[in-house]
């Protein structure tokens, strides 16, 4: 029987597998100092979805681990994947100096950070930077006054290092040559979208935005054609079809069609679709895909359209 249902679900998965061009699974390779490298940790939106329909694209929520040419690590939000980032970091290595950015507060995007096994270690010096509640909101995690035992442990009592910083919200930051710049997101409470820029290559982070032409000041698609202009790389969040999109407006989320339109406006050479909604199973989320990729052909783009996949990993 336990074979059986093995068997059939192999059949599933490879079933799913087929036809899909994907972003490379890691490989074992000597560290080659000239890239840009993406990793995806956390592709989900929402909430945490483990389970047999969520094993392909993954279930944690938003985590993605950007290394450097200098080979310096900088991780974009705590969501559940900043897990077992945190446990992979550690085994790297004794101490551990790396960057967090954080997008905004919601909980998807921070309720990973306690789970960070380094920030137990005073060998760990972490730099924070990000929108402008995000001390807060990573504090909140660990102490909430509103509540008695949310969490066991104070963030007063962690032992790593950690420097707040503020110079995303006045301006850039700059982490060994990489210029980081930030844009705000269209989403209730707001937020921080991030264009990397590493000599000629560029990578634009950009999730929990809705594109829409009525937009805020400073949100509008045009606004946001500028910011990603001739990015290498497009990251944005896709966590509804064009059907779904209107009965979940001013929820800050965008559809695929939305996403594509910007990707194609702003001459983005790559554009990976992520923030998969947490009751997509990995078929839709591959259906959603190919969805998006007839709509490119049918507009003769050359735009190369994917989903996020967890533990995926991306060079420049
Ligand atoms: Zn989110
Ligand atoms: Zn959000």
């Amino acid at each position: 029987m336990t074979t059986l249902v093995l068997n059939c679900y192999h059949f599933e998965f490879k079933h799913i597998l087929s036809g899909l061009s994907i972003a490379k699974k890691p490989e074992l390779r000597c560290p080659r100092e000239e890239l840009m490298r993406i990793k995806f940790w956390g592709t989900r939106g929402s909430i945490a979805v483990p389970g047999r329909d969520t094993i392909l694209y993954g279930g944690n929520t938003t985590c993605l681990e950007i290394t450097l040419e200098s080979g310096r690590v900088i991780i974009i939000d705590a969501g559940t994947g900043i897990r077992p980032l945190g446990d992979k970091l550690a085994s790297e290595s004794e101490t551990l100096d790396v960057h967090l950015l954080i997008t905004h507060i919601h909980w998807d995007h921070v309720l990973g950070f306690p789970y960070f096994g380094p920030l137990y270690k005073s060998s760990t010096h972490l730099t924070i930077d990000g929108y402008h509640t995000c001390m807060n909101g990573l504090k909140s995690t660990f102490d909430n006054k509103m509540g008695d035992g949310f969490f066991p442990v104070k963030f007063a009592d962690l032992k790593a290092k950690i420097t707040p910083l503020e110079k995303l919200r006045h301006g850039f930051l700059e982490v060994d040559g990489t210029v980081i710049s930030a844009a705000p997101l269209h989403h209730p409470q707001g937020g921080f979208a991030y264009r990397f820029k590493e000599g000629s290559k560029t990578f634009v982070f950009m999730t929990d935005n809705e594109l829409r032409e009525d937009g805020w000041k400073g949100r509008s698609p045009k606004d946001y054609v500028k910011f990603c202009k001739g990015a290498d790389l497009l990251v944005h969040d896709s966590q509804y079809t064009p059907a779904e999109i209107e009965d979940r407006r001013d929820w800050g989320h965008s559809d695929y069609g939305a996403a594509f339109s910007l990707a194609e406006k702003a001459n983005v050479r790559r554009l990976i679709l992520t923030h998969h909604d947490p009751a997509r199973t990995d078929l839709q989320v591959t259906e959603l895909v190919a969805e998006c990729k007839a709509l490119a052909r049918a507009k003769e783009s050359g735009i190369v359209i994917e989903a996020a996949m967890e533990m995926s990993e991306v060079e420049l």
